[in-house]
């Protein structure tokens, strides 16, 4: 695309990032820039047939599935949430580790608030998550969809509960919150576009190939 018979791979900048380095090492590749620093979004690395796109996390699965990017890299809470659809995703790459979790106000009775059968308000980045967490509780709940700060939603009145990421816990710790109930295991997982696999298998197979074998346990 664009006039580029290379491979392009998608992420975010950060944390992402950062846990990507060493694959990217391993598969002989260098960025030229830091994305932390440096406000281009198309990043060049040592090869000149391999570039970087850096996208906002929860774009990366667009930009793969269009085939604008062949390659990304996705935390599973992304993935869940945008479909996945016509993505192959042959590696989880164990990094960006984190869980899904609900998380409420100190004091307040989740556990009765189930057992009653309450119906609870849970403000969340997580729609598709979170309702399937809850149906599968047989819970009736309003879902509040917000963007980011979960954590501010409880505090203030506008939901009883959040679902959202958890890694350390500090931030819930800090904002008076306790986990209730871990709904999942969240790491990033290499994405890769069908058609790209097909076209340009010799370039990419050695990737994934060099990312396989860079996989920390
Ligand atoms: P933005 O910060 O732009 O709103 P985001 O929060 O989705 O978007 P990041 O904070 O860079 O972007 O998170 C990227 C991915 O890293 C998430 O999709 C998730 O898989 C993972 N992640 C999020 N929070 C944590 C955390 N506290 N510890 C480890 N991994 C995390
Ligand atoms: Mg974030």
């Amino acid at each position: 695309m664009a006039g580029f018979d290379g491979i392009t791979l998608a992420l975010s900048k950060g944390r992402i990032f950062e846990e990507t380095l060493p694959l990217l090492a391993a598969a002989g590749i260098t960025p030229t820039d830091d994305p932390d620093k440096s406000r281009k979004l198309i990043i060049d690395t040592n090869r000149a047939d391999v570039r970087l796109l850096v996208v906002r996390a929860s774009d990366t699965p667009t930009y793969v599935q269009y085939g604008a990017a062949d390659l990304g890299i996705a935390g599973k809470d992304v993935l869940i949430e945008h479909g996945g659809a016509d993505l192959y995703q042959p590696l989880d790459l164990n990094i960006a580790r984190c869980r899904m979790c609900v998380a409420t106000r100190q004091g307040f009775d989740y556990a009765a608030a189930v057992r009653r059968g309450a119906r609870i308000r849970v403000a969340t980045k997580y729609i598709d998550i979170a309702r399937e967490h809850f149906a599968g509780k047989g819970m009736h709940v309003d879902l509040i969809k917000l963007y980011g700060s979960m954590e501010l939603a409880p505090l203030v009145g506008l939901a009883d509960a959040i679902v959202d990421l958890v890694s350390s816990g500090g931030t819930l710790r800090a904002n008076n919150l306790v986990e209730v109930e871990e709904i999942c295991d969240i790491s990033s997982r290499l994405i890769v576009n069908q058609a790209a696999l097909k076209m340009k298998h010799a370039l990419l197979q050695p990737v994934i190939e060099a990312f396989a074998g860079a996989v920390k346990p």
